[in-house]
Formats: structure tokens, sequence, C-alpha cells
């Protein structure tokens, strides 16, 4: 048994079909805890670090458009799990890339379609190993935003504009 945190993204078309909470309530099965959360507008940039790995692939381009929110809404949900063996009992419960060949219990099996553009609509993300989840979290997330941080973390003084609401 081994302590570890995966990144998991609700994908725009997972937002855009109101799956939220039936994304939630299935990984809650896994009896993980949540140890960080946030909506993210995806940027070009962020997009394109995070699927780095796929850049020579032909789908490249419309997957980080899918990613952005092109095709449904511009944000995501970033989570953050914990727990033993997060990695791969997360993405058990998410299932296959493919949609069709994902087990129909899956959340992928379930929610996920192939496009005409054939980019897979998988609704979710988690990462695939230990090297993979520390490269994500670390993009994704500050170590001020994470309620655990497994990896060890650093200080530093940064001169740093605050925004409020104006009364
Ligand atoms: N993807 C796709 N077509 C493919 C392979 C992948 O559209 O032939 C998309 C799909 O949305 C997938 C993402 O690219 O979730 C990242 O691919 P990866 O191989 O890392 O799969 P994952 O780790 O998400 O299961
Ligand atoms: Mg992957």
């Amino acid at each position: 048994m081994k302590i570890q945190q995966t990144l998991v993204l609700i994908k725009p078309d997972g937002l855009v079909k109101s799956l939220t909470g039936n994304v939630i309530t299935e990984l809650s099965d896994t009896e993980l805890t949540i140890v960080g959360a946030k909506v993210v507008q995806v940027t070009r940039e962020l997009a394109e670090e995070h699927y780095q790995h796929l850049k020579e692939e032909k789908f490249f381009n419309e997957l980080i458009k899918y990613i952005m929110g092109e095709y449904h809404v511009k944000r995501v949900l970033a989570l953050v799990y914990h727990g033993e063996n997060t990695i791969k009992n997360i993405r058990k419960v998410v299932g296959s890339t493919h949609p069709e060949k994902a087990e129909p219990t899956t959340i992928r099996g379930k929610y996920g379609r192939v496009t005409s553009k054939g980019v897979f609509e998988n609704v979710v993300h988690a990462s695939e190993n230990e090297k993979e989840a520390e490269r994500e979290i670390k993009l994704w997330f500050r170590p001020e935003e994470l309620a655990y941080t497994i990896y060890p973390t650093d200080t530093k003084e940064v001169k740093k504009v605050e925004y409020f609401w104006k009364s």
C-alpha cells in the first residue's frame, strides 16, 4: 500500500453535461480524500503543457481545443485525490481512454463519446502513474491550494498584488 496523490480533471464536456455530482459520487466509492479543488479556465499554454506527451499525435490540436472548452464551456474542475494506491484506484473507476472500449460501468464507459473529429470526449482526466501525477499536480496547483502535500515545498518572499471586491 502506497500513499499517492493524483490529479483528476472534470473536462468541459463533463461540466456542460452537469456530470460533476455523478463523477464525484463515483470517485467517492474509492474512499480517497479530496485535498484540492478549483475551477480553472484553461489557457493554451496550460493545455499544451498538460498534454505535452501527445504533441506529435494527429488529434493534438483538437484535443487542445477540447480541453480549453472550445466545444463546450471554457472551464474544467481540477481535483487532487489523496490516499492509498490513489492512481490505480481512480483510473479503475474512470475506465479506459476510448469510451467504447471502457467498461460500461466506468465513468468514461457511461458518459464518454467519440466525436466525428475523432476526439475521445471522455469526461474526466486522471493521472496515469506517479511521475505524471507529480508533474500534473505541480502544474495545476500551488502548494498552498492543497490541504495536504506529499511533495516537498519551499517558500520565497514575493511582491504581490491582491484584488479586493469594490465596496
Ligand atoms: N485522446 C483522443 N484520441 C486518442 C487518444 C487520446 O482523443 O486516440 C484524448 C482523450 O481525451 C484522452 C486524452 O487525449 O483522455 C489523453 O490521452 P492519453 O493517452 O493520455 O489517455 P488518458 O490518460 O486520458 O486515458
Ligand atoms: Mg494520460
